[in-house]
């Protein structure tokens, strides 16, 4: 018996144990969320139909998602090759690997699987026999082949052998896999003050705030990697881009440039700094009543925060909330709580029952990479009901 099945699913948690003082129900009539206090029954506010909480409507769609495992395995040859919908070539890495993740994932919360544990061995083999003997990156032979391995090709590989050593990991299997220290170190930028300013310094930051916060964030940890891994001394240059930073900090958002940008891709650049390197380094966070300000300001009534977000653009934004909640206290905590509830309707919103996932376009066929709005899920759960998600301070 797994520890799943002990436990039952992490997501259906008794009203009273819920970390928010109402419960959160949705309408299908309405088709709307509604909060009540504990111990009041779920009748909707509008019409006073008897409804369900939102995580009952979660599990029970997600239940399902097996389905579209299968649908997108490929069936013949080795175990745990996946395909991709908007991909020509009859499998891709990066859907095995996303598929890997998320199964990773839904069985932590208690989701039955259909695999066996034997099934899962020869996912993770299958995965390792595509590590290049010269780069030891695991590549893939087809985007390899197309690309005649360019340095993209080699970019793109990086970062997926890096995610994949993380779920490997993360599934209690640290050894299989690691990224060679020679690929960390030519990815390396914070190699002197002036190449670390000349990083820093771009006008990237005010069209693309999300990736510059992305870039920096990878930056800094390859960076401290590499001079733990070679025994080096801190050489100041992660308290450099700590103090550019602060510097560069707007008060008035309490997020970072923009301004040429929406302010979702900007919410998403200040979701990568304060939560990959404020938080994970117990860096103080600055106006952080101002992120929580500028943040629930941004949702709209479909529970997105803005450019009709999908996934990452919606969890990004919910992580400031989350890290204001743990550090200030009461601070529009009630607010907070609603405005995780709404992100329900943005989950539905993007739920084929049809194709038995989530899916950002439903005109088009669900891809692998649209299991990514699970995490949106689990976030939701996080701030309600608190199934811990990430390490909460
Ligand atoms: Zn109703």
């Amino acid at each position: 018996m797994t520890t799943a099945e002990i436990q039952g699913n992490r997501l259906i948690v008794p009203h009273e144990n819920w970390r928010s003082k109402k419960i959160y129900a949705y309408c299908p009539s309405c088709d709307d969320v509604f909060g009540v206090p504990k111990g009041e029954s779920l009748n909707c506010t509008g019409c006073r139909r008897a409804c369900r909480d939102v995580f009952e409507h979660l599990v029970e769609r997600i239940n399902t998602i097996w389905r579209f495992f299968e649908h997108m395995r490929v069936q013949d040859g080795p175990f745990g090759l996946f395909r991709e919908s908007d991909y020509p070539n009859p499998w891709s890495l990066q859907a095995t690997y996303r598929a890997l993740e998320t199964r990773w994932s839904l069985v932590e919360y208690g989701f039955e699987e259909p695999y066996t544990p034997w099934q899962i061995d020869e996912w993770v083999q299958t995965i390792l026999s595509y590590a290049h003997p010269e780069s030891g990156l695991i590549e893939e032979p087809f985007a390899a082949e197309q690309t005649n391995r360019s340095q993209e090709f080699f970019g793109t590989m990086y970062n997926l052998s890096n995610r994949l050593a993380e779920v490997f990991k993360n599934m209690d299997k640290p050894d299989v896999y690691r990224v060679p220290l020679q690929q960390l170190q030519h990815y390396d930028h914070l190699t002197s003050r002036q190449s670390t300013l000349d990083f820093l310094v771009r006008d990237l930051w005010h069209t693309n705030p999300w990736g510059m916060g992305a870039q920096t964030s990878y930056q800094v940890d390859r960076h401290e990697r590499i001079l733990h891994e070679t025994n080096q001394p801190d050489d100041g240059m992660v308290a450099l881009v700590h103090h550019w930073l602060d510097e560069h900090q707007d008060p008035q958002t309490g997020y970072w440039f923009g301004g040429k940008a929406t302010m979702n891709t900007s919410a998403c650049g200040a979701y990568k700094l304060i939560c990959w390197l404020y938080r994970t380094r117990n860096w103080k966070i600055n106006h952080l009543e101002k992120i929580v300000d500028t943040t629930l300001g941004l949702q709209t009534p479909r529970g997105d925060f803005g450019d009709n977000g999908y996934s990452c653009r919606v969890w990004d934004p919910m992580l400031l909330l989350k890290v204001g909640m743990d550090r200030l206290g009461d601070y529009r905590q009630e607010e907070i709580f609603d405005a995780a509830a709404r992100v329900f309707l943005n989950v539905i919103d993007h739920w084929s029952d049809e194709e038995h996932t989530f899916t950002q376009d439903k005109s088009k066929p669900a891809r692998i990479l649209d299991l990514m709005q699970w995490a949106v899920v689990l976030y939701i759960g996080e701030f309600l009901l608190g199934v811990p998600i990430f390490g909460n301070e």
